[in-house]
């Protein structure tokens, strides 16, 4: 047996005796799985070279040369792989919730969805602008969520949080009205009744990340 061959074979019985050991036990699975997402970090943390280098003397002079340099490299990476020439054609307003993850809920997100996140899903005027100005971007889908277990709609039915947040409240109290409120703009009203744009009113269950539309709003076809 040559060298390459032992080491392939070596390789192998690693990689089966890893998925043995996460089919077979939960500890072990949880073991691998953060193994894996800190894989990355790991080899990073070992190239101090490429650290933010600095003691607490440091000026906001060094700071920002130092972060220049940070941003040459990632430019450097992204040189090698460019991002997709494509448009974001969805966005999500979800909830600030830590548990939902966008990219955990339909994929990977990054460069192809736009995601406004507040707390609750409330939608302000701010808001309903972002979206407007999606909308003129190109997105032909536009998924509003709230999802099971929000503390914000948690908040807005307890006496004492109300007063606690009124800002926030308020904003909850009119959740559905802001909803309404979105739609009937002139920009995202012409787009659904043209058939270019369609707004989906889903709830996350936060416990398996299933996504069930309640409301559709689309043109009559
Ligand atoms: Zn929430």
């Amino acid at each position: 047996m040559t060298k390459k061959t032992g080491c392939a074979l070596a390789f192998g019985f690693l990689v089966l005796g890893l998925i043995l050991a996460v089919l077979l036990s939960p500890r072990a699975e949880f073991i691998v799985g953060g193994g894996l997402v800190n894989l990355g970090f790991r080899l990073q943390d070992r190239l101090s070279h490429f650290d933010f280098e600095h003691d607490e003397s440091i000026t906001p002079d060094q700071v920002w040369v130092e972060l220049e340099r940070q941003n040459e490299l990632a430019a450097g990476v992204r040189n090698f792989f460019p991002r997709t020439v494509r448009h974001p054609v969805v966005a999500v307003l979800a909830c600030m919730d830590a548990r939902i993850d966008i990219s955990e809920l339909v994929g990977d997100t990054r460069r192809y969805y736009y995601v406004v996140r507040t707390a609750g899903s409330v939608l302000s005027p701010a808001e309903q602008e972002m979206l407007e100005l999606a909308v003129i971007n190109g997105v032909k889908i536009i998924v509003l969520t709230t999802h099971t277990d929000c503390a914000a709609e948690a908040a807005a039915a307890d006496p004492e949080l109300r007063e606690k947040f009124p800002a926030l409240i308020s904003l909850m109290d009119e959740r559905e009205r802001r909803v309404e409120e979105f739609i009937a703009r002139p920009t995202i009203r012409d787009a659904i009744a043209e058939g270019k744009l369609q707004i989906k009113q889903a709830r996350i269950d936060t416990s398996t990340d299933r996504l069930v539309v309640d409301i559709e709003h689309h043109d009559a076809h």
